[in-house]
């Protein structure tokens, strides 16, 4: 049974999405960093619901029932995940995962399978077939598409 609180604020979510920063894994991409790149995008705060620095640490950016903007076209019934770092040292898209970032973020679609059981799990770039990114850089169905 979940809280009282959890209904009142409860928006439909039929899917997590991953991302990568698109940052490069021998730089820091702080949550700060991130912040002042969001709002320079004219979004009202970080479009992430959760962000995973490479400490391993989930910072959360925006609660969940609130809407996000990181994927266009899916942000109405998904959350977004986003890992600091997913291009190499030369900025080739690249699975940059620290091991402290791969244990939070197995942890944490661990805990939004139980909160949102329905939700299918994909990386940005297999959203569809006009997503042109290489975002999250690694195969998210495939990692995580049996939790
Ligand atoms: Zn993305």
């Amino acid at each position: 049974m979940k809280s009282g609180s959890f209904y009142q604020n409860y928006r439909e979510v039929n899917l997590l999405v991953v991302h990568c920063s698109a940052t490069r894994c021998d730089r820091q991409f702080s949550v700060a960093a991130l912040r002042r790149s969001h709002l320079a995008r004219g979004f009202a705060d970080i479009g992430y619901h959760f962000y995973i620095t490479r400490d391993g640490e989930v910072h959360i950016c925006r609660p969940a029932h609130q809407i996000g903007a990181h994927a266009t076209g899916w942000n109405d019934k998904s959350l977004g995940i986003c890992y600091e770092g997913g291009l190499d040292e030369k900025g080739r898209p690249a699975d940059t995962r620290t091991y402290a970032q791969r244990c939070a973020l197995l942890d944490l679609l661990r805990q939004l399978k139980k909160d949102y059981p329905d939700a299918r799990i994909l990386g940005h770039c297999q959203l569809s077939a006009s997503v042109h990114k290489a975002c999250p850089c690694f195969d998210a169905k495939g990692e995580y598409g049996e939790l």
